[in-house]
């Protein structure tokens, strides 16, 4: 075999290569299942022959798709190292450029040389850059670029053949909703792998693998201290994990201590939030008027939390530390199926309400700002799910896929029932607020001060804040709905005329 250094430098910047990548299966954790599927790739390109004469070939493309950081450049680069291949890697965004031609003449180039080192492995990033839908509106521009480097990935890979020795293409993206679909087709990108946020578990799993290199205080401790951040981490990539262990080392280093212990990692833990979610270092950087808004957005979903407190979803802490467009609101992870009436469904609308609710009343209807305006699409979003897809409202005792399964009439029908649903979330949700005002008042006055609050200081001040009593609220009227609905709906969609 050529040695890899023989791949001019100067011919192909784009492309890294690597002789070996020396990653394994056993530096990806969590989402065990991936590794299943992968380790049957790499035991057939290992014995390549054997499995031929079987008549068992590779897949040639494997698609890996999920959010940024979960592992899909690490897992493509373990496929290389269990198999002992070469890899040769590119990102889509490299092959656009102004110049027309060069798209396809580098995706030419990268097949040549993965080619060239044969049996190897190839592996394109962001292959949404060059891969993405024909004909869609060209939004970045270069569109007939794009697709002149689109048509040569697929040449190449109708090109191989499977008897020969083999060239595995792997790509990675978090938009697989607007490839072109012939990248999917059989023969190509056949083989799709999702790969996702890591469960508690798994970002357990994630921060061992980090920590393997660290010193801690004792075997017990450092169970105990990632336990403890894997509960504190949800919806955290493994990217994001390891960042908290690699700062918590710096800070045991910056103290001059020997172990990492559990106040570098609350500090390392908080700084990922902060830079992740804001790019900020810290909330000084966020203006006062902002700050304010936040901290009643979260007092506000605060108190919705303990007036209808969820049972399968207990909340933990919040803080004032990032912007999002949602709440900061974290909560316990909680497993197993979980018992859902009526009942909860509504509450949870009007929970969601409160984002919303608590800014018109503080700074008025022409003065919202972005901040909640995830809560009002999140509010009919459940509410449209109660009335279509639980069959437990006046709207019938039917299930409905999607809205696009609705006749005009019925569509009509979900639009005046869900605006009843959300008159009453948003009538019920003001109602608590201004009931509980002055635990809104205490709880943000907190916020502003420390940042953060935690569940226990918030139920303390939701029980003991004076109230102030308020007129009751119109119930939902399902009743219209229901003798329409009677007529037609019971039994299923029986339309009328
Ligand atoms: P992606 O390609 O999906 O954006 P990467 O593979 O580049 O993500 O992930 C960046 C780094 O984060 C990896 O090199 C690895 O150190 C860490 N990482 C991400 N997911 C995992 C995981 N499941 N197990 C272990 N480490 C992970």
């Amino acid at each position: 075999r050529r040695a890899l250094g023989s791949l001019g430098k100067s011919r192909a910047k784009f492309i890294s290569a690597e002789e070996t990548t020396g990653v394994t299966f056993e530096d990806f954790a969590g989402q065990e299942y991936i590794k299943r599927e992968l380790q049957e790739i790499v035991r057939i390109l290992k014995n390549d022959e054997e499995f031929q004469n079987k008549g068992i070939y590779c897949p040639k493309g494997v698609l890996l798709h999920g959010p940024p950081g979960t592992g899909k450049t690490l897992l493509a680069k373990a496929i290389a190292g269990e198999a002992g291949l070469p890899f040769f890697a590119a990102n889509g965004t490299d092959f656009v450029e102004m110049f027309v031609g060069v798209a396809a003449s580098r995706v030419k180039d990268l097949f040549s040389s993965a080619r060239s080192f044969a049996p190897s492995i190839i592996f394109i990033d962001e292959i949404d850059a060059i891969g993405s839908k024909r004909g869609g509106p060209d939004i970045g521009g270069g569109g007939a670029e794009r697709e002149q480097g689109l048509l040569q990935i697929l040449t190449e890979m109708d090109g191989f053949k499977v008897s020969t020795s083999q060239v595995l293409v792997i790509g990675a993206t978090n938009r697989l909703d607007i490839l072109d679909p012939a990248l999917l087709r059989k023969g190509r990108f056949d083989k799709i792998i999702r790969v996702g946020l890591p469960s508690k578990d798994g970002r357990l799993a994630i921060l061992k693998v980090h920590a393997r290199n660290k010193y801690f205080r004792s075997e017990e401790e450092k169970e105990a201290l990632l336990e403890e951040i894997a509960e504190l981490t949800e919806e955290f990539t493994g990217a994001e994990l390891q960042n908290i262990l690699n700062e918590a080392g710096i800070l045991t280093a910056r103290k001059d201590l020997d172990y990492i212990g559990r106040d570098e990692l609350l500090e390392a833990l908080k700084r990922q939030k902060g830079t992740f979610e804001t790019g900020q270092e810290d909330s000084t950087a966020i203006p006062e008027e902002l700050k304010l808004r936040l901290a009643y957005r979260e007092a506000s979903v605060a108190v919705l939390a303990c007036y209808f407190p969820d049972p399968h979803r207990p909340f933990i802490e919040t803080d004032i530390n990032s912007i999002r467009s949602q709440p900061n609101m974290r909560y316990m992870e909680t497993s197993g199926k979980v018992f859902q009436r009526k009942l909860d469904y509504v509450n949870s609308i009007v929970r969601a309400c409160a984002p919303r609710v608590i800014e018109e009343e503080m700074f008025g209807i022409d003065n919202l700002c972005w901040i909640s305006a995830k809560a009002t699409s999140e509010a009919s979003r459940l509410a449209e799910f109660l009335i279509l897809q639980t069959g437990m409202t006046a709207f019938g005792k039917a299930y409905y896929r999607n809205q696009s399964d609705l006749v005009p009439n019925l569509a009509a029908k979900l639009e005046a029932l869900r605006d009843e649903y959300m008159r009453f979330a948003v009538d019920k949700c003001s109602s608590v607020l201004r009931e509980y005002h002055s635990a809104v008042e205490t709880i943000t006055d907190i916020l502003l001060e420390k940042g953060e609050i935690k569940a226990e200081e918030i139920w303390d001040i939701y029980r003991r804040a004076p109230r102030i009593s308020q007129p009751a609220v119109n119930p939902i009227d399902e009743y219209g709905a229901l003798i329409y609905a009677g007529r037609w709906g019971i039994h299923g969609i029986a339309l009328p005329g």
